[in-house]
């Protein structure tokens, strides 16, 4: 690991100017994939910014009728959280199905954001990728791309992201709040506009700008909190990420849907939200052969690569599987 300044911050606006003042500088949550990714010599900041001390611990009830989760609290503590369990247990199963438990405790919401791809090719110093070396290639295109993402790819990145967390945040339309590095003005960013595609830029993972700093996620009024599932489709039993996952939420009125949120992992760069789906599911009345048409429409636009063929097969049957586990009410 190359050698580095390290920084406790006291507050935001030290951390901010901690941020301004450095070359290479990084922030610090929980550190359980930055130091990795820096012990693989992946990342190299000459500055490490610990915010993980600051006072963003909290499940505090906001003005949207709903709970904003401190970027600092740590994901079992979130997962755990009364409010979260009873008013978005999606995100609540979600952020449970996500790594170990030793991980979890250290591991922080703001973190998860940020999180990057489990590329092997990202790993490996020795080969090419556009996401660590702008310009260098991308090894995975025509190398192995089982793991890979079949939406949104382009020919510099064929990657996906591996938040489990951020699949169920898409599901239920978050908003990321975030301090600006010019003395600390809040910005909000809708979750859908919060990680990007590729592009021609894969070494960006979100639309964060210089210096920002994720202070909190917000959510909306409760939401699916009584019909939901996630399904998280991975290689071994214990814990890994998902080569496929679903995050499903059902708000039913009778035998009526009248609202879906529908969002996969394991696809694309981003969490991939269904729209097409949930549009098509509003209104109707939940059963089998609804679900197998929400899935045939949430699939339509898949690019498979050449080694990930299978999971579009898999995916359609994944959101039949989570919408009918969602709709059974399966805890
Ligand atoms: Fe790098 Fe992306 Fe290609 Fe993987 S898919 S090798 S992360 S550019």
């Amino acid at each position: 690991m190359r050698p580095y300044e390290y920084i406790r911050s006291s507050s935001p606006a030290e951390a901010l100017r901690a941020n301004a003042a450095s070359e290479k500088p990084h922030y610090l949550g929980g550190g359980t994939n930055l130091i990795d990714l820096m012990k693989e010599d992946v990342e190299r900041p000459d500055t490490l910014i610990e915010v993980s001390g600051l006072d963003f611990q909290s499940v505090t009830a906001n003005a949207a009728g709903g709970y904003t989760l401190g970027a600092m609290i740590s994901n079992t503590d979130t997962a755990n959280h009364p409010e979260v369990k009873n008013n978005y247990p999606l995100l609540s199963m979600a952020m449970v199905s996500a790594a170990t438990e030793q991980i979890r405790n250290m591991a922080t919401n703001g973190g998860n954001l940020l999180q990057r791809t489990r590329c092997p090719y990202f790993y490996e110093t020795s080969m090419p990728c556009n996401k660590r070396e702008p310009g260098s290639g991308c090894g995975a295109l025509t190398g192995m791309n089982a793991l890979h993402a079949i939406f949104g790819w382009s020919k510099s990145c064929v990657a996906v992201n591996p938040s489990d967390m951020c699949t169920a945040l898409a599901a239920l339309g978050a908003t990321v709040v975030v301090l600006q590095p010019d003395g600390g003005s809040e910005r909000r960013i809708p979750f859908a506009d919060f990680h990007r595609l590729p592009g021609d830029t894969p070494e960006k993972d979100t639309n964060l700008e210089p210096g920002e700093l994720i202070v909190g996620i917000e959510l909306g009024e409760p939401k699916f909190s009584d019909n939901y599932y996630y399904l998280k489709i991975r290689e071994r039993s214990s814990y890994a990420f998902a080569l496929v996952s679903v995050a499903a939420g059902l708000q039913l009125d009778g035998n009526r849907i009248v609202d879906a949120g529908l969002a996969m992992g394991g696809v694309a760069h981003k969490p991939w939200k269904l729209t097409a789906a949930e549009e098509y599911l509003r209104g109707k009345v939940p059963e089998a052969a609804v679900f197998e048409e929400a899935a045939e429409r949430a699939m339509a636009d898949a690019r498979p690569l050449d080694d990930n063929e299978y999971k579009v097969e898999m995916g359609k049957k994944a959101i039949v599987r989570a919408l009918m586990q969602a709709y059974e009410r399966t805890a």
